[in-house]
């Protein structure tokens, strides 16, 4: 076997299921998808360890646990159309689209996102990667089963709510009172929303505008 499918396996054993994560796709995805390929050379070695990572331009890959926790709080099913706001390495997306989602992923600093479309098209992953504020979400692609912000927001962005489908969701990491952020899950219904609170976290901010380069 792979020594990295290894490094995957052992991530997924020894961070995500201790910490109850269950759903077997998330965790299959997650020993599937090569991420020291989205890390940048020189952290290779800590591609699998339990951190977040700097990926450049002031950015990180999230923490696997963070991915996992926010993947399967989105309680997804196959074919779900998805939009990720913050595409940043690509990680995230490609677990979704490993999962067999329909991801389009948004980012505002241009480099980012053309290193992560071309990362994920020569894996394989079918991600449509957009240069764009993603505080619009994506009025074309919509209704979206799900939407995941990969940064922390001080706000739910209108647009993130009404490009939500009906019984779609919304995970995003919101500011909160004493400069935390804590992970929100809004659920849209057909009369408004319900809202449910998970882990306190940390991220890079959600910035406004385009970084072209
Ligand atoms: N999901 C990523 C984590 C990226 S970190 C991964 O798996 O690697 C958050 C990313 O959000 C950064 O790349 C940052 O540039 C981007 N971002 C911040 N504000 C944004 C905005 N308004 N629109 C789109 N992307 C944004």
């Amino acid at each position: 076997m792979d020594s990295w499918l290894q490094a995957a396996a052992e991530m997924v054993d020894s961070q995500l299921v201790p910490r109850g994560i269950i759903q077997v796709s998330v965790l299959e995805a997650m020993r599937s998808v090569p991420r020291h390929r989205f890390v940048p050379d020189e952290y290779r070695t800590l591609a699998y360890s339990d951190c977040a990572l700097p990926i450049g331009n002031g950015q990180t890959i999230s923490q696997p646990y963070m991915v996992a926790r926010m993947t399967e709080l989105l309680d997804l099913n196959q074919g779900d159309r998805v939009l990720e706001v913050g595409t940043g390495s690509g990680y995230q997306a490609a677990v979704l689209s490993e999962m067999g989602m329909k991801v389009v992923s948004i980012e505002r600093i241009a480099q980012l996102a053309q290193r992560a479309s071309a990362l994920m098209e020569e894996l394989g992953y079918h991600v449509q990667v957009l240069i764009d504020d993603g505080r619009s979400g994506y009025e074309k692609g919509a209704p979206f089963n799900g939407i995941i912000v990969t940064a922390a927001a001080s706000r739910v962005e209108p647009p993130w709510f009404s490009q939500l489908a009906d019984g779609g969701r919304l995970m995003v990491p919101l500011r909160v009172s004493g400069g935390m952020e804590r992970l929100l899950l809004r659920n849209r219904t057909g009369k408004g929303y319900l809202d449910s609170w998970f882990d306190y976290c940390q991220f890079v901010p959600v910035l406004p505008g385009v970084v072209e380069d």
